[in-house]
């Protein structure tokens, strides 16, 4: 014996009773199979519902094959031989609209865009479709809308029902079916005709709108997320704050955003590249009074120093302004959380500078770090400029060797 699927009939009943014909688990869970629901259980991309039996909770409903049973999901066992169902209803609706509206999404997209749907997903998060062109443009994606919208307003009548063989054949359906046995068809006020075993609302006026809100290539395809009614107007309410917030920030109405911000982008784009040559100017200048206070090592001028509150990427600057000049040697630090020691030669000096910045970086505690003969860095370890500052005595007694 299995289960009579009674919200085949009607989608509005949300409250029944049911006699338990077997108790087993799922995934182990408690479930109860019975001997009519009108809770529906997850196929053809709609969720199951929830809801609760005799007060206890139903997370989930499954349907177990072969048989087609009815897995009602609980949360913990339930011994009574005669439930009580209800539904939760803002979910049930949801899935309701959602399924009516995407049912005459896909029917829009093939008369204003020659698109199939290949596959549908409908989850709390989101609700997608897949079609098979990857091509549709601005103009036909207005079209569609404006066609899905048209059949809303119109408030035809949607009809579920399990036809005749005879009658089947005759029918204009989308999709054709894949399964043996009697075949339930949905008709959308004669718009849109295919196979469905889906809860569906009695007309198109409780869809609502039907939105699309995002279009996104997949292989050869696209994957369009859309919204109906209530999520769709939530989902208006969310972009209109943000609008409205960006209006604000930037006094200019909603229009002038893109410009607005392509604007300020190419302003921002500017001011770095600004910025980054006077950072350039003010390292030469800075590395010409380093420079001036070098000491001689034989032919050499090291110029040897730790930083404390400046970036490794600004130390890293100045040591190469520092070795653009020959004969000279770069020993920097920059203290912090993750302090750097940043060490450099110019060209012309003969010297391989690895060596040199292990031996300071040993003082620290740190083994690894490293580079080219001529330029290397390491640290990653908290140090103040003191501790730098006596890596780098370190680091000119190697020299000195
Ligand atoms: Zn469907």
């Amino acid at each position: 014996m299995t289960t009579e699927r009674l919200y085949y009939d009607d989608s509005y009943q949300l409250a029944f009773s049911a006699e338990v014909i077997e108790r087993t688990t799922f995934k182990g869970k408690p479930a109860l199979v019975l001997d009519r629901t009108y809770f529906y259980p997850e196929g053809g991309g709609q969720p199951a519902d929830q809801g609760t039996l005799n007060g206890a909770p139903v997370v989930d409903v499954q349907t177990r094959e072969p048989d087609r049973a009815v897995l009602h999901i609980l949360a913990a066992p339930l011994d009574a031989p005669h439930v009580e169902g209800q539904i939760d209803r803002a979910r049930r609706l949801d899935h309701m609209q959602h399924h009516s509206g995407q049912h005459v999404l896909s029917q829009a997209l093939e008369r204003a865009a020659h698109a199939a749907t290949l596959s549908v997903h409908m989850s709390a998060d989101s609700m997608t479709l897949d079609i098979d062109r990857a091509d549709l443009t601005p103009d036909d994606w207005a079209a569609v809308e404006a066609l899905a919208n048209q059949i809303v307003l119109e408030d035809r009548p949607v009809r579920a029902w399990f036809p005749e063989p005879d009658e089947l054949a005759a029918l204009p359906i989308r999709k054709l079916p894949d399964v043996a046995g009697k075949v339930r068809i949905v008709d959308v006020g004669g718009f849109d005709i295919t196979a469905c075993g889906g809860t569906h609302v009695a007309r198109t006026g409780e869809i609502g709108v039907i939105k699309v809100v995002k279009a996104e290539r997949r292989g050869g395809g696209t994957r369009v997320e859309f919204r109906c009614g209530s999520r769709a107007l939530r989902d208006y309410r969310e972009k209109h704050d943000v609008v409205s917030r960006l209006m604000s920030a930037l006094t200019v109405g909603h229009r002038e955003l893109g410009e607005t911000v392509a604007r300020l982008q190419a302003e921002n784009k500017a001011l770095r590249a600004d910025l980054k040559a006077a950072r350039e100017q003010l390292a030469d200048a800075e590395a010409l009074v380093m420079l001036s206070g070098a000491t001689l090592h034989g032919d050499w001028r090291v110029v040897a120093r730790a930083f404390e509150g400046r970036s490794a990427d600004e130390v890293r600057l100045l040591a190469q302004k520092l070795i653009a000049q020959p004969g000279t040697l770069a020993l920097l630090g920059a203290a912090g959380d993750k302090a750097q020691l940043i060490f450099g030669r110019a060209a012309d000096v003969d010297l391989d500078i690895v060596p040199v910045l292990k031996a300071a970086l040993h003082t620290l505690g740190v083994e690894r770090g490293g580079g080219r003969p001529d330029f290397a860095q390491g640290g990653g370890v908290s140090a103040t400029a003191g501790q730098l500052q006596a890596a780098l005595s370190a680091a000119l007694s190697a020299l000195a060797r």
